[in-house]
């Protein structure tokens, strides 16, 4: 079997444009356009290009998008303040700090301090504890990207055995509860997981989100399974690969994602959604 190869960047565009049809009819009924304010605390080189990336793809499908550009030698009381300050503006529906911070900066405080309602990110422990609960909450993107990837390969998830393999709170545990709430039957693996090629063996959906290079062998794989990559990690020629055995994975899967193209064009497509939908929370 040769698996049939998820495009992540022509859902991501369909998302976008979802996206810009919700915008424009948030801005019909409340007269603003939905507005996404980023906090870029520093100057390190691969966050100022995830920031850049996200404005533009903001202005694309017609979110106000804003950049807060703070000195790497800002304290943590100054950026508390511009947290607070964008959480109490009304105009501000979502708010993503981006991480990781400079040393000395402490990521939980600043997290906890953002308004869970414009927490567009996902990850306030109130979000967490929300989606942890099967309540409504802002659900961090890439876990929400992931779901719709396999929601495109036509399966249905009730009654599956799905493992994910990692278990941040950025990807591993929400992306295990959304499996969760669409009734498979999940097991989170991670590296103290004993045999874990007979664990990912036993996926019917195997998420990988460990961030260590073709981890995942080919041999891993059921037979028919749905793959989805998460991982993004520089290959032995500087170019991007995921945690999966790519070549070897996509004979035994019956559907995969590829990296580059896969899982990381959902990303800032979510944040755009969670943007929108922070937006109308707030106006209801
Ligand atoms: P993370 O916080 O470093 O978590 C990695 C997880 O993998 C941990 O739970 C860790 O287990 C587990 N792990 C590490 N080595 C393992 C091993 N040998 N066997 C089994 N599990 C192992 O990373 P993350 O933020 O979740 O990100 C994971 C990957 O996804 C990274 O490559 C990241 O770049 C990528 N990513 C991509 C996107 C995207 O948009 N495509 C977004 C976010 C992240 P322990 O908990 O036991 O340490």
């Amino acid at each position: 079997m040769t698996a049939t190869i998820i495009d992540g960047k022509a859902v991501a565009a369909r998302v976008r444009a979802e996206v810009a049809l919700e915008t424009s009819q948030f801005r019909d009924a409340h007269g603003r356009a939905p507005s996404l304010h980023v906090v870029l605390v520093g100057d390190d080189p691969a966050s100022q290009v995830y920031v850049r990336n996200k404005e533009k793809a903001a202005r694309d499908v017609g979110i106000d998008g804003v950049t807060h550009r703070l000195a790497a030698t800002t304290s943590e009381a100054e950026l508390l303040a511009l947290v607070d300050q964008l959480t109490n503006d009304d105009g501000v529906d979502g708010i993503l700090v981006q991480m990781p911070l400079p040393k000395g900066l402490s990521e939980h405080r600043v997290l906890d301090r953002i308004a869970p309602s414009k927490d567009v990110d996902g990850l306030h422990p109130v979000n967490a504890g929300l989606l942890a609960s099967g309540r409504e909450a802002l659900v961090p993107c890439t876990p929400q990207g992931c779901i719709r990837l396999i929601d495109e390969t036509g399966t249905e998830l009730r009654g599956l055995r799905a493992v994910v393999v990692g278990r941040s709170i950025l990807v591993g545990k929400p992306v295990a509860q959304l499996l969760l709430a669409r009734h498979a039957t999940v097991t989170i693996a991670h590296s103290r997981t004993r045999d874990l090629a007979d664990v990912c063996r036993s996926a019917d959906v195997l998420v990988a989100a460990v961030g260590k290079l073709r981890l995942i062998k080919g041999d891993w794989i059921k037979p028919g399974a749905i793959v989805i990559d998460v991982g993004m990690n520089k290959g032995e020629d500087g170019k991007l690969c995921g945690d999966v055995d790519y070549g070897p994975a996509s004979e035994a899967a019956r559907a995969i994602t590829p990296v580059p193209g896969g899982v990381g064009p959902m990303t800032i497509a979510y944040l755009l959604k969670n943007t929108v939908a922070a937006a109308r929370a707030r106006v209801a």
